[in-house]
């Protein structure tokens, strides 16, 4: 499947650009859209899920304007929103079972076929029958990529789906989305930008409604691969440093600060290191050339 953004534009009624003209394609595969918050990646999805409209620009699945189809795209779409309610004192099995006989499965036979598939594929089958209110946050995101999974959506569009989740239920999500991700489009949404590196072959960054950068993981790391220099400094310095150098990220290391700067040459006192798509990603959203 193909799924091309012509000219994507997006403004709100408050005046806010959320979205200012944006080209994209998509193939299968596990494709990482990367960007602050505020940066216009829930606008994006939400119009990709049919459940917004653009101002201007269009969305074209396997050569077919989805203005033209909107029932087709939802017939082939999961859409895991950023945050989606449960009904508490449902089993997850029972809501399942609802969400495939809405999908039009009525044999029940092959719906409880199709029920015990998801909860084995979301790692939920010891817990079906306990009530979706008690489920931690883990096993709703779980729960929330089984229901999204319903119907084998070709298109599978997830919303910050590892925020709040602790490093062992995110690792589990992670192995479920590269799985599902192999035979169609998983557009993963996102301001973690290891879960992009982990995962995602293609990606974007998005700010401020603009496609900073569109390609491959890996050109995306090679682009500042080389450039990337290293120095730890005592807090109270990172002032002046903020003053002569261009600063990537900074982050706390054994009560000091460890800095990155991106330049083409080594500046003196600094060590090289290995360039991360972390030290890629604030490069770009802070514009730093
Ligand atoms: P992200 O998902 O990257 O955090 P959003 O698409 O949610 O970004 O938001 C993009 C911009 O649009 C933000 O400035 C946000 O405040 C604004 N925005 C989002 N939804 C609305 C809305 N319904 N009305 C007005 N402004 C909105």
């Amino acid at each position: 499947m193909k799924l091309e953004i012509q000219s994507l534009s997006k403004t709100y009624s408050n005046g806010v650009r959320a979205l200012k003209g944006i080209d994209m394609v998509f193939s299968n595969g596990m494709f990482g859209l990367l960007g602050p918050n505020g940066a216009g990646k829930s606008t994006l999805m939400r119009i990709i899920a049919t459940l917004q409209v653009p101002d201007q620009g269009c969305i074209i699945i396997d050569g077919k304007d989805i203005k033209q189809s909107r029932q087709d795209v939802r017939k082939i779409l999961g859409y895991l929103p950023q945050s989606f309610g449960v009904y508490p004192d449902v089993s997850a099995e029972e809501m399942l079972n609802h969400i495939i006989l809405l999908k039009g499965i009525r044999n029940k036979r092959k719906r409880n076929i199709l029920v015990e598939a998801l909860l084995e594929q979301t790692n939920l089958i010891d817990v079906r029958k306990r009530k979706l209110g008690g489920f931690s946050g883990g096993m709703k995101q779980r729960f929330g990529i089984a229901q999204a999974l319903a119907g084998n959506p070709e298109l599978l569009i997830v919303d910050e789906p590892t925020a709040g989740l602790d490093p062992e239920e995110r690792n589990r999500f992670h192995n479920i989305l590269s799985e599902i991700s192999e035979d169609r489009i998983v557009i993963l949404s996102t301001h973690i930008v290891d879960d992009v590196r982990q995962l995602c072959d293609q990606m974007a960054i998005l700010h401020e409604g603009e496609i900073l950068y569109y390609g491959r993981t890996v050109d995306a790391i090679d682009n500042v691969n080389g450039k990337i220099w290293q120095k730890i400094i005592n807090k109270d310095e990172i002032a002046d440093y903020h003053e002569q150098h261009e600063i990537v990220l900074s982050r706390l290391y054994a009560g000091k600060i460890c800095i990155h700067v991106y330049h083409s040459t080594q500046p003196e006192g600094f060590e090289p290191v290995e360039a991360d798509l972390e030290d890629m990603y604030f490069k770009t959203i802070k514009k730093i050339v």
